[in-house]
């Protein structure tokens, strides 16, 4: 499997390009289970109260660690896993390159069209509460 690599600024502009009018909407995607995910997913879950407090987990663990999901799956069912980048096995597909050459794994950041529908679905949740 190749690995993507991405400077910090390609990485951040990538996530700018997604259009979201929040930045705890900018999505990603868990390499292990392809669920689209953002800091709000991460908030909802309980991973921490704000963007600050869960921008360390956005990109690096899966959602699903937070709400009990079940280990990584072998076939993708929509929903999210128990995955980290920080653990022993690697299947991440991108890499960001910081300037002083080191290489940090990160999820693959979602589409402008996944992240804006993953916004909507997340405002139509709030909306409904
Ligand atoms: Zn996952």
């Amino acid at each position: 499997m190749s690995v993507q690599t991405m400077t910090v600024a390609d990485f951040h502009a990538a996530l700018k390009s997604q259009g979201v009018q929040d930045r705890a909407d900018l999505a990603l995607i868990c390499p292990c289970c392809g669920t689209v995910q953002s800091a709000r997913d991460l908030i909802s879950a309980g991973a921490g109260l704000d963007f600050e407090a869960v921008e360390k987990y956005l990109g690096f663990s899966c959602v699903g660690r937070w709400t009990g999901a079940g280990s990584p799956r072998a076939t993708p069912d929509g929903q999210p896993c128990n995955w980290t980048l920080g653990g022993l096995f690697r299947l991440h597909k991108l890499e960001v390159v910081t300037e002083d050459g080191q290489r940090h794994p990160r999820f693959e950041v979602a589409t402008p069209d996944q992240a804006q529908a993953h916004a909507a679905a997340n405002a139509v949740k709030v909306g409904a509460a």
